[in-house]
């Protein structure tokens, strides 16, 4: 049987549309083997997730995908195979989910500015019990017709820059990655190309990210051509850090975003799956 990885994606427990049981349903239905739910700053929805999983005899690795403050970037860094019960972990993601409801509430009076009513009550209600992510505000935006689509939300509201963008004090990659392996896991830098670093940043990042014990690469995401795919191959090799695959699915609108349909791992990158 061949085997199909997804270590990155979604569920309502953040800004995924799947609850953790559907999403699961919904990998198994693609033919995923082994998957990895990462949700944003939350363990909430691994239990439910990894029930599923057991009940469909699929493999399942805890999962989390923390948002990092490093050199003022705001970087995403999954850690796989956590145990969700650390508690220096379930107090920092109590703590982020309080600052991103405090963000959320600035988020909405700057909207209000833009004559943009009722945006927190409507976060809040969509987001339930979940992580308050700006994919919400997106979707808001786009009920209330302001924009067309999420994407228009990002570019003319909630990008950087943009007039509901706040600031965010997340926690530094270093504390970041000591929660990671504290609880058992393995720290992975996800999708990153995206954070537009140039190479002499990519590599100071690369060699903070190795001295903190940061050990892993996202070297397949969705929608990464073979060029893209090599580079960051070349920086796992450079490194000697371990090459993960996910596909950061979050819903079902993009037929090139899906659970489980992502590239191949280069056969030269140490899969992550090795230390798991
Ligand atoms: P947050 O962590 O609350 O800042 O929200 C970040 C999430 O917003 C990301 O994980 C993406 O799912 C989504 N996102 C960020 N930028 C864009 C964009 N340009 N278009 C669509 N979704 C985006
Ligand atoms: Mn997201
Ligand atoms: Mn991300
Ligand atoms: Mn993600």
């Amino acid at each position: 049987m061949t085997e199909i990885y997804d270590f990155h994606c979604h569920s309502t427990a953040s800004d995924g549309t799947f609850t953790p049981q559907d999403l699961v349903l919904r990998a198994h239905e693609k033919g995923v083997t082994t998957l990895s739910l990462t949700d944003h700053d939350t363990v909430s929805g691994l239990e439910k997730a990894k029930q599923q999983a057991h009940d469909l005899g699929m493999q399942f690795i805890n999962g989390i995908e923390l948002s990092a403050n490093w050199q003022k970037h705001c970087l995403h860094i999954v850690g796989l195979g956590i145990d969700p019960t650390y508690e220096p972990l379930v107090k920092i993601t109590d703590y982020l989910q309080t600052l991103r409801t405090e963000r959320a509430e600035k988020m909405s009076a700057k909207l209000e500015k833009k004559q943009i009513f009722g945006a927190f009550d409507a976060v809040k209600l969509a987001a339930g019990e979940g992580m308050i992510t700006r994919t919400h505000f997106a979707d808001f935006l786009v009920s209330q017709h302001h924009v067309d689509t999420q994407q228009e939300a990002f570019d003319r509201y909630l990008a950087q820059g943009k007039p509901a963008f706040v600031a965010t004090i997340w926690p530094e990659l270093h504390e970041v990655i000591n929660w990671i392996t504290g609880a058992g896991g393995i720290a992975v830098i996800a999708h990153p190309l995206r954070y537009k670093l140039s190479a002499n940043w990519m590599n100071r990042l690369l060699v903070d990210f190795k001295e903190s014990g940061g050990q892993g690469l996202e070297v397949i995401t969705s929608r990464i051509n073979q060029d893209e795919i090599r580079l960051v191959a070349n920086y796992a090799k450079k490194y000697d850090l371990v090459g993960s695959v996910g596909s950061d699915f979050h819903n079902d609108t993009n037929p090139y975003v899906e659970l489980g349909r992502i590239a191949e791992l280069p056969a030269t990158v140490t899969p992550v799956w090795n230390l798991l």
